[in-house]
């Protein structure tokens, strides 16, 4: 029977950086995981592009998915609606191969609900005034929507205690390599791995 893959959600604060550390990640030659596109109903920022970004949708569009039950969870994130396909994670963790989420946290404590299984890793800013430079510095938001986030990203903090492990974003590159060795020890967890080794001993 084939092994499932393992379901590996990245989630934090508002202006943590984790499409930045996601990107670094997927942009290493040795990553061996598959990333699931969300769909959003956000408008693209300059650069994106739809189907590799975001699926970007209207809201009809996307109510419609919410009504057909294709969406693994959805959140409304400062007056946008984000989420995760059901099916590609589905098919891609039944192919054996491991599926990763880079979403906000309301959505990660459902996909908790759904995939207790999965591994669930929090994104930590090293310092609140450190996380206001970062969405301040990103300039793409107005005065307003930067007051929201910073608002959300102390509420966000809050709901760390739902996570398996934190990783402080002091430098992405580190940010990157404590991800990965998260997930390699995952892989041997004994609760994962161990009827393998038990059909071994019945061989003997
Ligand atoms: P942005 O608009 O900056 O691309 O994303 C805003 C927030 O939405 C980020 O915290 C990002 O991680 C989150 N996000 C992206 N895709 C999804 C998704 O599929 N579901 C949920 N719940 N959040 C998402």
């Amino acid at each position: 029977m084939q092994e499932k893959g393992l379901l590996i959600v990245l989630s934090g604060p508002s202006g943590v950086g984790k499409g930045t550390v996601r990107k670094a990640i997927f942009s290493q030659p040795d990553t061996s995981f598959e990333y699931s596109i969300s769909v959003t109903t956000r408008k693209p920022r300059e650069g994106e592009v739809d189907g590799v970004d975001y699926f970007f949708k209207t809201r009809e569009e996307f109510e419609e998915m919410i009504e057909q039950g294709k969406l693994l969870e959805y959140a409304e994130f400062v007056g946008n609606y984000y989420g995760t396909p059901v099916d590609y994670v589905q098919e891609t963790l039944n192919k054996g191969k491991d599926v990763f989420l880079e979403i906000e946290v309301k959505g990660a404590r459902q996909v908790r609900e759904k995939f207790p299984e999965g591994l669930f890793i929090f994104l930590m800013p090293p310092s609140l005034s450190e996380l206001k430079n970062r969405i301040v510095t990103r300039g793409t938001e107005t005065e307003d929507i930067i007051h929201n986030r910073l608002q959300t990203a102390r509420e966000e903090i809050e709901m760390m205690e739902l996570y398996d492990y934190v990783v402080e974003n002091d430098q992405v590159e580190n940010a990157c390599e404590r991800i990965k060795a998260i997930v390699k020890a995952e892989h041997c967890r004994r609760e994962r791995v161990e009827h393998r080794y038990k059909k071994l001993l019945e061989v003997e």
